[in-house]
Protein backbone atom coordinates (compact mmCIF):
# COMPACT_ATOMS: atom_id res chain seq x y z
CA UNK A 1 0.00 0.00 0.00
CA UNK A 2 1.67 3.34 -0.81
CA UNK A 3 1.13 6.69 1.41
CA UNK A 4 -1.03 8.93 0.79
CA UNK A 5 0.80 11.39 2.22
CA UNK A 6 4.39 10.95 0.59
CA UNK A 7 6.15 14.26 0.29
CA UNK A 8 6.54 15.10 -3.07
CA UNK A 9 10.02 17.52 -4.13
CA UNK A 10 9.93 21.11 -2.67
CA UNK A 11 6.62 20.56 -0.68
CA UNK A 12 8.34 20.30 2.72
CA UNK A 13 9.62 23.65 2.62
CA UNK A 14 7.42 24.80 4.84
CA UNK A 15 8.14 21.86 7.90
CA UNK A 16 10.70 24.05 9.49
CA UNK A 17 9.02 27.13 10.25
CA UNK A 18 5.60 25.52 11.78
CA UNK A 19 4.93 24.35 15.10
CA UNK A 20 2.89 21.00 16.33
CA UNK A 21 3.15 21.55 20.22
CA UNK A 22 6.00 19.86 21.75
CA UNK A 23 9.23 21.08 23.04
CA UNK A 24 11.48 18.52 20.48
CA UNK A 25 13.06 20.67 17.64
CA UNK A 26 11.43 19.32 14.45
CA UNK A 27 14.93 18.27 12.51
CA UNK A 28 15.31 15.60 15.28
CA UNK A 29 12.23 13.38 14.03
CA UNK A 30 13.39 14.00 10.44
CA UNK A 31 14.53 9.94 9.93
CA UNK A 32 11.46 8.94 11.27
CA UNK A 33 8.79 8.09 9.25
CA UNK A 34 4.62 7.31 9.73
CA UNK A 35 2.28 5.94 7.30
CA UNK A 36 -1.74 6.92 7.85
CA UNK A 37 -4.69 4.27 6.64
CA UNK A 38 -8.02 5.92 6.76
CA UNK A 39 -11.45 4.69 7.00
CA UNK A 40 -14.72 6.08 6.48
CA UNK A 41 -15.75 9.29 5.29
CA UNK A 42 -13.97 12.66 3.78
CA UNK A 43 -14.32 14.02 7.57
CA UNK A 44 -11.42 11.03 8.28
CA UNK A 45 -9.74 12.02 5.54
CA UNK A 46 -9.41 15.28 6.16
CA UNK A 47 -8.39 14.39 9.33
CA UNK A 48 -5.74 12.15 8.23
CA UNK A 49 -4.65 15.07 5.88
CA UNK A 50 -4.73 17.67 9.37
CA UNK A 51 -2.75 15.01 10.92
CA UNK A 52 -0.31 14.38 8.36
CA UNK A 53 0.58 18.45 8.73
CA UNK A 54 0.90 18.29 12.12
CA UNK A 55 3.59 15.21 11.96
CA UNK A 56 5.10 16.88 9.36
CA UNK A 57 5.39 19.90 10.69
CA UNK A 58 7.48 18.05 13.55
CA UNK A 59 9.88 17.53 10.69
CA UNK A 60 8.32 13.09 10.79
CA UNK A 61 8.35 12.26 7.15
CA UNK A 62 5.78 10.34 4.58
CA UNK A 63 6.59 6.86 4.55
CA UNK A 64 7.11 5.09 0.96
CA UNK A 65 4.76 2.55 2.38
CA UNK A 66 3.45 1.02 5.05
CA UNK A 67 5.89 -1.84 5.36
CA UNK A 68 8.87 1.08 5.79
CA UNK A 69 6.80 2.78 8.41
CA UNK A 70 8.15 3.80 11.68
CA UNK A 71 4.80 5.00 12.95
CA UNK A 72 1.67 3.66 11.71
CA UNK A 73 -2.01 5.72 12.11
CA UNK A 74 -4.99 4.07 11.96
CA UNK A 75 -7.25 6.15 11.22
CA UNK A 76 -10.92 4.75 12.73
CA UNK A 77 -14.61 4.83 11.65
CA UNK A 78 -16.65 3.34 14.57
CA UNK A 79 -20.48 4.81 12.64
CA UNK A 80 -20.90 0.71 12.01
CA UNK A 81 -19.67 -2.31 13.67
CA UNK A 82 -18.69 -3.72 10.31
CA UNK A 83 -16.16 -0.80 10.27
CA UNK A 84 -14.78 -1.01 13.78
CA UNK A 85 -14.07 -4.32 13.22
CA UNK A 86 -12.15 -3.90 9.95
CA UNK A 87 -9.63 -1.92 12.50
CA UNK A 88 -9.58 -4.79 14.43
CA UNK A 89 -9.00 -7.19 11.82
CA UNK A 90 -6.30 -4.93 10.20
CA UNK A 91 -4.46 -4.54 13.64
CA UNK A 92 -4.43 -8.84 13.85
CA UNK A 93 -2.76 -8.76 10.28
CA UNK A 94 0.06 -5.95 11.35
CA UNK A 95 1.46 -8.00 14.37
CA UNK A 96 1.38 -11.06 12.34
CA UNK A 97 3.23 -9.54 9.28
CA UNK A 98 6.03 -7.21 11.04
CA UNK A 99 7.05 -9.48 14.11
CA UNK A 100 10.63 -8.54 13.54
CA UNK A 101 10.58 -5.18 13.89
CA UNK A 102 7.21 -3.64 15.14
CA UNK A 103 6.61 0.06 14.36
CA UNK A 104 4.74 2.50 16.94
CA UNK A 105 0.89 1.83 16.64
CA UNK A 106 -1.55 4.26 16.81
CA UNK A 107 -5.23 4.01 16.76
CA UNK A 108 -6.65 7.36 15.63
CA UNK A 109 -10.20 8.39 15.14
CA UNK A 110 -13.57 7.58 16.31
CA UNK A 111 -13.13 3.68 17.65
CA UNK A 112 -10.11 5.06 19.62
CA UNK A 113 -12.47 7.55 21.39
CA UNK A 114 -14.72 4.78 21.81
CA UNK A 115 -13.09 2.20 23.08
CA UNK A 116 -10.17 4.03 24.52
CA UNK A 117 -7.85 2.37 27.24
CA UNK A 118 -9.75 -0.42 26.04
CA UNK A 119 -7.74 -1.10 22.67
CA UNK A 120 -4.51 -1.59 24.74
CA UNK A 121 -6.24 -4.97 26.25
CA UNK A 122 -7.37 -6.54 22.36
CA UNK A 123 -4.63 -5.25 20.44
CA UNK A 124 -1.41 -5.17 22.95
CA UNK A 125 0.99 -4.02 20.20
CA UNK A 126 -0.51 -0.24 20.07
CA UNK A 127 0.93 2.30 22.16
CA UNK A 128 -1.33 4.74 21.38
CA UNK A 129 -4.23 6.46 21.31
CA UNK A 130 -5.83 9.63 20.14
CA UNK A 131 -9.17 10.89 19.38
CA UNK A 132 -10.02 13.71 16.66
CA UNK A 133 -10.48 16.63 19.63
CA UNK A 134 -6.36 15.72 20.38
CA UNK A 135 -4.58 15.08 16.64
CA UNK A 136 -2.64 18.92 17.81
CA UNK A 137 -1.09 16.44 20.46
CA UNK A 138 0.54 13.81 18.83
CA UNK A 139 4.09 14.81 19.09
CA UNK A 140 3.87 15.44 22.09
CA UNK A 141 2.14 12.00 22.46
CA UNK A 142 4.78 10.60 20.29
CA UNK A 143 7.42 12.36 22.57
CA UNK A 144 6.31 10.66 25.65
CA UNK A 145 6.59 6.85 24.47
CA UNK A 146 9.81 8.01 23.08
CA UNK A 147 10.75 8.96 26.72
CA UNK A 148 9.80 5.30 27.70
CA UNK A 149 6.07 5.74 28.49
CA UNK A 150 4.85 2.00 27.35
CA UNK A 151 1.16 3.57 26.47
CA UNK A 152 -0.55 6.93 25.70
CA UNK A 153 -3.52 8.24 24.97
CA UNK A 154 -5.36 11.58 23.49
CA UNK A 155 -8.92 11.18 24.38
CA UNK A 156 -10.11 14.69 26.27
CA UNK A 157 -13.05 16.05 24.71
CA UNK A 158 -13.33 18.99 27.05
CA UNK A 159 -12.21 21.83 23.96
CA UNK A 160 -14.68 24.30 22.40
CA UNK A 161 -11.85 25.07 19.85
CA UNK A 162 -11.87 23.60 16.13
CA UNK A 163 -8.50 21.89 14.89
CA UNK A 164 -5.79 24.69 13.58
CA UNK A 165 -5.86 24.18 10.28
CA UNK A 166 -2.68 25.79 9.07
CA UNK A 167 -0.56 22.33 9.47
CA UNK A 168 -3.06 20.40 6.82
CA UNK A 169 -1.17 18.81 4.27
CA UNK A 170 -3.57 18.36 1.50
CA UNK A 171 -3.59 15.10 -0.68
CA UNK A 172 -5.60 16.39 -3.54
CA UNK A 173 -4.00 18.95 -5.75
CA UNK A 174 -7.62 20.68 -7.05
CA UNK A 175 -10.14 19.43 -4.39
CA UNK A 176 -9.57 20.80 -0.73
CA UNK A 177 -11.62 19.70 2.09
CA UNK A 178 -12.12 22.40 5.22
CA UNK A 179 -14.05 21.44 7.95
CA UNK A 180 -16.08 24.52 8.94
CA UNK A 181 -18.07 22.88 11.84
CA UNK A 182 -16.73 19.64 14.27
CA UNK A 183 -18.64 17.36 16.12
CA UNK A 184 -22.39 17.01 16.59
CA UNK A 185 -25.20 17.33 19.28
CA UNK A 186 -28.11 15.94 17.78
CA UNK A 187 -27.68 12.48 19.63
CA UNK A 188 -29.64 10.28 17.28
CA UNK A 189 -30.07 7.43 18.84
CA UNK A 190 -28.34 5.14 16.54
CA UNK A 191 -25.29 7.18 16.31
CA UNK A 192 -22.20 7.11 18.66
CA UNK A 193 -20.77 10.54 16.69
CA UNK A 194 -21.76 12.67 19.28
CA UNK A 195 -19.85 10.53 21.62
CA UNK A 196 -16.82 10.49 19.84
CA UNK A 197 -16.29 13.60 18.40
CA UNK A 198 -17.52 15.90 21.16
CA UNK A 199 -20.10 19.00 20.64
CA UNK A 200 -20.44 20.99 17.72
CA UNK A 201 -17.70 23.85 17.23
CA UNK A 202 -18.08 26.30 14.59
CA UNK A 203 -15.51 28.01 13.10
CA UNK A 204 -15.45 31.85 12.43
CA UNK A 205 -16.26 32.95 8.98
CA UNK A 206 -13.48 35.59 8.81
CA UNK A 207 -10.93 32.54 8.92
CA UNK A 208 -12.84 30.04 7.00
CA UNK A 209 -13.23 32.41 4.45
CA UNK A 210 -9.23 33.93 4.48
CA UNK A 211 -8.62 29.49 4.10
CA UNK A 212 -10.35 29.54 1.23
CA UNK A 213 -8.71 32.71 -0.49
CA UNK A 214 -5.69 31.21 0.43
CA UNK A 215 -7.20 27.63 -1.32
CA UNK A 216 -8.07 29.46 -4.40
CA UNK A 217 -4.75 31.41 -5.00
CA UNK A 218 -2.76 27.84 -4.33
CA UNK A 219 -5.05 26.41 -7.45
CA UNK A 220 -7.61 24.49 -6.16
CA UNK A 221 -10.87 25.01 -7.74
CA UNK A 222 -13.08 22.83 -6.00
CA UNK A 223 -13.77 23.42 -2.30
CA UNK A 224 -15.77 21.11 -0.18
CA UNK A 225 -16.89 22.40 3.00
CA UNK A 226 -17.08 19.51 5.94
CA UNK A 227 -18.70 18.80 9.01
CA UNK A 228 -21.12 16.05 10.17
CA UNK A 229 -24.10 18.28 10.26
CA UNK A 230 -22.35 21.04 7.78
CA UNK A 231 -25.26 23.16 7.72
CA UNK A 232 -25.62 23.29 11.15
CA UNK A 233 -22.85 25.99 11.19
CA UNK A 234 -23.20 28.70 13.46
CA UNK A 235 -20.86 31.91 12.96
CA UNK A 236 -19.43 32.44 15.97
CA UNK A 237 -17.74 35.93 14.88
CA UNK A 238 -19.63 39.36 14.74
CA UNK A 239 -20.07 38.89 11.45
CA UNK A 240 -23.06 36.43 12.24
CA UNK A 241 -22.99 35.37 8.61
CA UNK A 242 -25.81 32.30 8.00
CA UNK A 243 -24.82 29.05 6.40
CA UNK A 244 -26.43 29.86 3.31
CA UNK A 245 -24.15 33.57 3.43
CA UNK A 246 -21.40 31.40 3.89
CA UNK A 247 -21.95 29.42 0.91
CA UNK A 248 -22.60 32.30 -1.89
CA UNK A 249 -19.30 33.93 -0.19
CA UNK A 250 -17.05 30.99 -1.11
CA UNK A 251 -18.55 30.48 -4.20
CA UNK A 252 -17.46 34.11 -5.20
CA UNK A 253 -13.87 33.61 -4.47
CA UNK A 254 -12.07 34.31 -7.92
CA UNK A 255 -10.14 31.04 -8.81
CA UNK A 256 -13.49 28.80 -7.17
CA UNK A 257 -15.01 26.79 -9.45
CA UNK A 258 -16.87 24.25 -7.22
CA UNK A 259 -18.06 24.34 -3.64
CA UNK A 260 -19.91 21.42 -2.15
CA UNK A 261 -21.16 20.42 0.93
CA UNK A 262 -21.85 17.77 3.10
CA UNK A 263 -23.39 16.13 5.23
CA UNK A 264 -26.64 18.51 5.74
CA UNK A 265 -28.96 17.56 8.34
CA UNK A 266 -32.67 17.79 7.17
CA UNK A 267 -33.92 19.80 10.75
CA UNK A 268 -31.51 22.93 9.38
CA UNK A 269 -32.09 22.89 5.83
CA UNK A 270 -33.54 26.08 4.75
CA UNK A 271 -34.78 27.19 1.62
CA UNK A 272 -32.20 30.24 1.36
CA UNK A 273 -30.13 27.27 0.84
CA UNK A 274 -31.30 26.42 -2.04
CA UNK A 275 -32.10 30.20 -3.16
CA UNK A 276 -27.78 30.48 -2.93
CA UNK A 277 -27.60 27.12 -5.34
CA UNK A 278 -30.03 29.14 -8.30
CA UNK A 279 -28.03 32.50 -7.40
CA UNK A 280 -24.01 30.89 -7.40
CA UNK A 281 -23.39 28.84 -10.77
CA UNK A 282 -20.00 27.79 -8.56
CA UNK A 283 -22.73 25.91 -5.91
CA UNK A 284 -22.72 22.54 -7.05
CA UNK A 285 -26.39 21.48 -7.52
CA UNK A 286 -26.09 18.71 -5.78
CA UNK A 287 -27.45 17.88 -1.77
CA UNK A 288 -26.84 15.16 0.18
CA UNK A 289 -29.68 14.90 2.53
CA UNK A 290 -30.17 11.52 4.89
CA UNK A 291 -33.74 10.20 5.56
CA UNK A 292 -32.53 7.43 7.16
CA UNK A 293 -35.87 5.91 6.90
CA UNK A 294 -39.02 6.49 5.11
CA UNK A 295 -41.43 6.00 8.07
CA UNK A 296 -42.10 9.03 10.61
CA UNK A 297 -42.38 5.99 13.48
CA UNK A 298 -39.28 4.95 13.18
CA UNK A 299 -37.32 8.56 12.13
CA UNK A 300 -39.38 9.62 15.41
CA UNK A 301 -37.31 6.25 17.18
CA UNK A 302 -34.31 7.61 15.21
CA UNK A 303 -34.20 10.81 17.28
CA UNK A 304 -34.30 12.82 13.59
CA UNK A 305 -36.16 15.46 15.03
CA UNK A 306 -38.48 15.70 11.60
CA UNK A 307 -41.39 13.23 10.13
CA UNK A 308 -41.46 11.78 6.58
CA UNK A 309 -43.51 14.96 5.13
CA UNK A 310 -41.46 17.52 6.85
CA UNK A 311 -38.86 16.07 4.68
CA UNK A 312 -40.54 15.52 2.11
CA UNK A 313 -41.36 19.36 2.32
CA UNK A 314 -37.36 20.40 2.14
CA UNK A 315 -37.46 17.98 -0.77
CA UNK A 316 -39.91 19.73 -2.75
CA UNK A 317 -38.06 23.05 -2.17
CA UNK A 318 -35.07 21.46 -3.47
CA UNK A 319 -36.91 20.91 -6.26
CA UNK A 320 -38.62 23.51 -7.05
CA UNK A 321 -35.19 25.13 -7.80
CA UNK A 322 -34.69 26.67 -11.00
CA UNK A 323 -31.47 24.86 -11.31
CA UNK A 324 -32.02 20.81 -11.18
CA UNK A 325 -30.84 19.66 -8.27
CA UNK A 326 -29.26 16.30 -7.32
CA UNK A 327 -30.45 14.77 -4.50
CA UNK A 328 -28.54 11.87 -2.49
CA UNK A 329 -29.14 10.51 1.10
CA UNK A 330 -28.54 7.67 3.15
CA UNK A 331 -30.78 4.93 4.39
CA UNK A 332 -30.75 2.67 7.43
CA UNK A 333 -32.43 -0.53 7.36
CA UNK A 334 -34.17 -2.64 10.11
CA UNK A 335 -33.76 -0.30 12.63
CA UNK A 336 -35.15 -1.41 16.05
CA UNK A 337 -38.85 -2.54 15.37
CA UNK A 338 -38.85 -1.60 11.71
CA UNK A 339 -41.98 -3.54 10.68
CA UNK A 340 -42.42 -4.47 7.29
CA UNK A 341 -44.82 -1.79 6.96
CA UNK A 342 -42.16 0.88 7.92
CA UNK A 343 -39.98 -0.90 5.43
CA UNK A 344 -42.43 -0.04 2.77
CA UNK A 345 -42.57 3.26 3.62
CA UNK A 346 -38.77 3.90 3.09
CA UNK A 347 -39.18 1.88 -0.18
CA UNK A 348 -42.03 4.24 -1.28
CA UNK A 349 -39.93 7.11 -0.37
CA UNK A 350 -37.42 5.99 -2.63
CA UNK A 351 -39.99 6.27 -5.41
CA UNK A 352 -41.74 9.79 -4.20
CA UNK A 353 -38.32 11.13 -4.34
CA UNK A 354 -36.21 9.80 -7.34
CA UNK A 355 -32.49 9.75 -5.67
CA UNK A 356 -29.37 9.70 -7.79
CA UNK A 357 -28.25 8.13 -4.61
CA UNK A 358 -28.52 6.12 -1.97
CA UNK A 359 -26.23 4.81 0.87
CA UNK A 360 -27.61 1.85 2.15
CA UNK A 361 -26.55 0.11 5.49
CA UNK A 362 -28.08 -2.58 7.72
CA UNK A 363 -28.67 -0.97 11.46
CA UNK A 364 -25.79 -2.46 13.74
CA UNK A 365 -26.11 -1.76 17.52
CA UNK A 366 -23.17 0.51 18.78
CA UNK A 367 -21.98 1.20 22.38
CA UNK A 368 -22.80 4.44 23.98
CA UNK A 369 -26.02 5.02 21.93
CA UNK A 370 -29.60 5.45 23.13
CA UNK A 371 -30.42 2.40 20.66
CA UNK A 372 -27.43 0.52 21.32
CA UNK A 373 -29.62 -0.72 24.79
CA UNK A 374 -32.58 -1.42 23.25
CA UNK A 375 -33.83 -4.94 21.32
CA UNK A 376 -32.31 -5.05 18.01
CA UNK A 377 -35.74 -6.66 17.11
CA UNK A 378 -34.75 -7.55 13.13
CA UNK A 379 -32.93 -10.52 12.86
CA UNK A 380 -29.56 -10.44 10.38
CA UNK A 381 -31.12 -12.23 7.53
CA UNK A 382 -34.18 -10.26 7.46
CA UNK A 383 -32.03 -6.91 7.29
CA UNK A 384 -30.05 -8.35 4.48
CA UNK A 385 -33.30 -9.62 2.75
CA UNK A 386 -34.39 -5.63 3.34
CA UNK A 387 -31.25 -4.05 2.45
CA UNK A 388 -30.85 -6.07 -1.42
CA UNK A 389 -34.84 -5.02 -1.72
CA UNK A 390 -34.44 -1.53 -1.15
CA UNK A 391 -30.93 -1.71 -3.39
CA UNK A 392 -32.50 -2.93 -6.26
CA UNK A 393 -35.34 -0.89 -6.00
CA UNK A 394 -32.79 2.20 -5.96
CA UNK A 395 -30.71 0.55 -8.51
CA UNK A 396 -33.71 0.80 -11.29
CA UNK A 397 -34.33 4.38 -10.27
CA UNK A 398 -30.80 5.27 -11.04
CA UNK A 399 -30.91 3.16 -14.05
CA UNK A 400 -34.10 5.36 -14.95
CA UNK A 401 -32.83 8.53 -14.31
CA UNK A 402 -29.29 7.84 -16.28
CA UNK A 403 -30.71 6.61 -19.10
CA UNK A 404 -32.32 10.28 -19.17
CA UNK A 405 -28.58 11.92 -19.68
CA UNK A 406 -27.62 10.40 -22.69
CA UNK A 407 -27.43 12.97 -24.97
CA UNK A 408 -26.60 15.74 -22.79
CA UNK A 409 -23.21 17.36 -22.28
CA UNK A 410 -21.55 17.90 -18.57
CA UNK A 411 -18.91 19.60 -17.04
CA UNK A 412 -16.46 17.06 -15.30
CA UNK A 413 -13.93 17.91 -13.15
CA UNK A 414 -11.61 14.70 -14.01
CA UNK A 415 -10.75 13.22 -11.12
CA UNK A 416 -8.36 10.44 -12.27
CA UNK A 417 -7.37 7.99 -15.13
CA UNK A 418 -7.92 4.08 -15.47
CA UNK A 419 -4.83 3.23 -17.58
CA UNK A 420 -5.74 -0.31 -18.25
CA UNK A 421 -9.13 1.17 -19.76
CA UNK A 422 -7.62 4.10 -21.08
CA UNK A 423 -10.25 5.69 -19.38
CA UNK A 424 -10.59 9.59 -17.55
CA UNK A 425 -12.79 9.66 -14.57
CA UNK A 426 -14.41 12.36 -13.39
CA UNK A 427 -17.78 14.11 -11.58
CA UNK A 428 -20.05 16.34 -12.67
CA UNK A 429 -21.44 19.18 -10.44
CA UNK A 430 -24.23 16.94 -9.74
CA UNK A 431 -21.81 14.09 -8.91
CA UNK A 432 -22.52 11.85 -11.47
CA UNK A 433 -19.68 9.79 -12.14
CA UNK A 434 -18.67 9.79 -15.80
CA UNK A 435 -16.15 7.65 -17.41
CA UNK A 436 -14.33 8.53 -20.58
CA UNK A 437 -11.47 7.95 -22.97
CA UNK A 438 -8.92 10.26 -21.90
CA UNK A 439 -5.22 10.77 -21.01
CA UNK A 440 -3.92 11.31 -17.61
CA UNK A 441 -3.08 14.98 -17.98
CA UNK A 442 -6.68 15.76 -17.67
CA UNK A 443 -6.47 14.76 -14.07
CA UNK A 444 -7.96 18.02 -12.16
CA UNK A 445 -8.98 19.39 -16.20
CA UNK A 446 -13.10 20.74 -16.18
CA UNK A 447 -13.84 18.78 -19.49
CA UNK A 448 -17.60 18.96 -21.35
CA UNK A 449 -18.41 15.38 -21.62
CA UNK A 450 -21.32 14.20 -23.92
CA UNK A 451 -23.13 11.52 -22.70
CA UNK A 452 -23.13 8.58 -24.44
CA UNK A 453 -24.31 5.61 -22.62
CA UNK A 454 -25.48 4.84 -19.09
CA UNK A 455 -25.29 2.63 -16.39
CA UNK A 456 -26.89 2.42 -13.07
CA UNK A 457 -23.93 3.61 -11.03
CA UNK A 458 -22.10 5.75 -13.84
CA UNK A 459 -21.96 7.46 -16.96
CA UNK A 460 -20.59 6.98 -19.88
CA UNK A 461 -19.37 9.32 -22.24
CA UNK A 462 -16.97 11.53 -25.11
CA UNK A 463 -15.08 14.79 -24.87
CA UNK A 464 -16.99 17.42 -26.41
CA UNK A 465 -14.31 19.89 -25.52
CA UNK A 466 -12.67 22.07 -22.59
CA UNK A 467 -15.18 23.21 -20.24
S1 LIG B 1 -26.99 14.17 13.05
FE1 LIG B 1 -27.40 12.21 14.02
S2 LIG B 1 -26.51 10.73 12.55
FE2 LIG B 1 -25.62 12.72 12.05
S3 LIG B 1 -23.71 12.78 13.22
FE3 LIG B 1 -25.27 13.78 14.49
S4 LIG B 1 -26.05 12.15 15.81
FE4 LIG B 1 -24.95 11.17 14.12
Amino acid sequence: MSNPFQILPGENSRSEALTGGCDKPARENAARTFFIETFGCQMNVHDSEKVAGVMMSRGYRAAEDVDSADIIFYNTCSIREKAAQKVFSRLGQLKKQRHARLPVIGVLGCVAQQEGDAIFEQAPHVSLVCGSASYSKLPALLEELESGSRRVTGLSLATDECFETELTRRDNRFRAYVTIIEGCDKRCSFCVVPETRGPERSRASAALLAECRRLADEGFTEIQLLGQTVNSWRDPSPARLTFAELLSRVAEIPGVRRVRFTTSHPRDFTPDIVQAIDAYPALCNHVHLPAQSGSSAVLARMGRTYSREAYLEKIGCIRSAKRDISISTDIIVGFCGETIEDFEETLSLLDEVGYDQVFSFKYSPRPKTAAGGWEDSVDDAEKSRRLAVLQERQRQIQLRRNEAKVGRVFEVLVEGFHARLGQAVGRTPENYIVNFPGVPEWTGQYEAVWVTAAGPNSLVGERAGAA
